[in-house]
């Protein structure tokens, strides 16, 4: 079940849906999934589909962390990343693999602590985690060069938009909760930030305030 074929249908499949860049395909190929969720689903690991992780929240799929990261990734080398809602892990996994530096807030503490374990399991050290709401960034440790949210707000958030470097680049799924949302880029420049629409999705809503156990 997680064989290399079995890895290797599943970057099949991601460059079937359009995803061309090599360098995060080669990271996705090189990271176990299946350490990312509960035992009972690990089997499911290399499927291209979102999995249920606890808290009524989910390991986001391949196809779509594959695409987020690309999109982050695409005007350049980035070093500081904020990532808003660490989840399982797996997206902060591949951006570590990738950037100098992540930076990646969780509400749900249970969840960061997990996140926390199999970050260290794959020896992953440049990343920072923090139990909070990443709705309000990170002010201490920016301003990023990047910021990645997966989970979505009725409307960006201003202070994650502050938070962001000139030249810096925000991608975050936008919608009302478990209607359309779409994925959105937004680029910071020297006059002001300039929004591009992406493509419909579905994700978890932003919450605000923080859960301890
Ligand atoms: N990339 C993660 C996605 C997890 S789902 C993965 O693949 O595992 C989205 C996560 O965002 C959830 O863990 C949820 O608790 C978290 N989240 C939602 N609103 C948040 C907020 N305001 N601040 C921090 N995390 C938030």
């Amino acid at each position: 079940m997680t064989s290399q074929r079995t890895r290797d249908r599943l970057i099949e499949r991601l460059l079937e849906q359009g995803i061309t860049d090599k360098a995060v395909l080669n990271v996705i190929r090189g990271t176990p999934r299946h350490i990312f969720l509960d035992e009972a689903l690990s089997h499911r690991a290399y499927e291209d589909s979102s999995l249920p992780i606890g808290f009524q929240q989910t390991l986001s799929q391949p196809y779509i962390v594959a695409r987020m990261t690309e999109l982050l990734l695409a005007n350049g080398p980035k070093e500081r990343v904020l990532e808003v809602g660490t989840g399982s892990g797996y997206q902060t996994a591949i951006l570590a693999q990738m950037v100098e530096r992540v930076f990646s807030v969780e509400r749900i503490r249970p969840l960061q602590e997990k996140a926390r374990q199999r970050l260290r399991q794959l020896g992953l050290h440049n990343v920072h985690l923090r139990h909070a709401d990443g709705g309000m960034g990170w002010k201490e440790r920016g301003p990023f060069d990047a910021i990645l949210s997966a989970a979505a707000p009725e409307e960006v958030p201003a202070e994650l938009l502050e938070q962001l470097a000139v030249g810096g680049r925000l991608v975050i799924p936008v919608g009302p909760v478990g209607k359309q949302q779409s994925l959105y880029v937004y680029d910071k420049t020297e006059d002001g930030v300039e929004e591009m629409l992406i493509e419909p999705v579905l994700f978890v809503p932003m919450v605000t305030g923080v859960v301890v156990a």
